[in-house]
């Protein structure tokens, strides 16, 4: 099976009937760049920049930030690189940015809306990202959006970003598409407004789904739960999906989901465009689709989204012989 999987790094992400999908890898760091290349990703659909915030004394610079943006675009050669803002707070924590303690972090000051209020450093990512997006085709991707106020707010500042490099004489690409993680309910629900205000969607369902179903992504105690085939998450997927295409824009999934095979016929029948996962999963995923029919996978996901329980679901799939391996 390795030896089928290897002869793929270089064949597209088709179906048996034509139908022709991205499939991207996430990463966290530049050295991750040799697994990306080695496993045939057509894409980075999702860049955690934390990384280059943690373990450390003090924010990184501008500058350091530029180099690794850029050298993830360079050797992408073209392909897309979705690279996301600082998604800090949650579980994820910087010594030397000084805040709250919550209960409930997870629900609490993270992310956009700390970069929404911390502007120096937004500022300071965005001009990194800008100015990198001269070496590639960057597309820049903001975190934990609940209200179409945060993507206006985070756009303006963006553009207001752009002018001021301009001004000093860099160059900066003229065609950065800009877009969202849906990873909060209400987003998702939401999303045909979203859409107006957006260049894609990725949907990062690690938190989509412990938000929908109040079901703690860390917890053993709830993990019975957190059900990435519960019929809600299904049809929330769907109504993204939807949402995105008929504004004419594309949308992806870089939480782990994307990247299982039970999930794969699913999303394929739903209309995903981008599906982006750890570059191990990557060969496997290809040739699971290479063995897959659009149309019979259209039918499957439509009868799934009408069953009752994730289990019912995930037999569904199993019997119906969409798992390929
Ligand atoms: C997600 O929430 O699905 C996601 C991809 O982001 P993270 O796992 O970094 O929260
Ligand atoms: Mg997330």
């Amino acid at each position: 099976q390795k030896e089928e999987w290897a002869k793929l790094v270089n064949e597209p992400s088709v179906t048996t009937d034509d139908h022709r999908v991205e499939l991207a890898a996430n990463i966290g760091t530049p050295d991750d760049m040799d697994g990306v290349l080695s496993n045939g990703a057509e894409g980075i659909g999702l860049y955690r920049t934390e990384f280059l915030y943690m373990g450390r004394n003090e924010l990184p610079k501008e500058e350091e930030q530029f180099e690794a943006y850029k050298e993830v675009l360079e050797r992408m050669e073209g392909k897309p690189v979705v690279i996301r803002t600082l998604d800090i707070g949650g579980d994820k924590e910087l010594p030397y940015l000084d805040l709250p303690k919550e209960l409930n972090p997870f629900l609490g000051f993270r992310a956009i809306r700390l970069c929404l209020e911390e502007t120096d450093m937004f500022r300071t990512q965005l001009r990194a990202l800008l100015r990198a997006s001269a070496f590639g085709t960057l597309k820049i991707m903001f975190p934990m959006v609940a209200t179409v106020e945060e993507v206006r707010e985070a756009k303006a500042i963006l553009e207001d970003v752009k002018q001021e490099l301009l001004k000093e004489g860099h160059t900066v690409s003229d065609e950065v598409e800009v877009g969202i993680m849906v990873e909060i309910p209400s987003t998702a629900v939401a999303a045909d407004i979203f859409a107006k205000e957006v260049d894609f969607f990725s949907i990062g369902t690690n938190d989509l789904i412990q938000y929908t179903l109040a079901a703690d992504r860390m917890s053993e105690k709830v993990a019975h739960l957190y059900q990435p085939y519960h019929p809600a998450i299904l049809r929330l997927v769907k109504n993204v999906i939807d949402a995105a295409h008929k504004e004419g824009k594309w949308a992806g999934m870089c939480g782990e989901m994307a990247g299982e095979e039970t999930a794969v016929p699913l999303l394929l029948g739903l209309g995903l465009d981008e599906f982006s996962m750890s570059a191990t999963s990557v060969l496997p995923a290809r040739s699971q689709i290479r063995h897959l029919s659009k149309k019979e996978t259209e039918t499957l996901a439509e009868e799934a989204i009408q069953l009752s329980t994730e289990n019912e679901v995930a037999e569904l799939v199993n019997r119906k012989g969409f798992i390929v391996s």
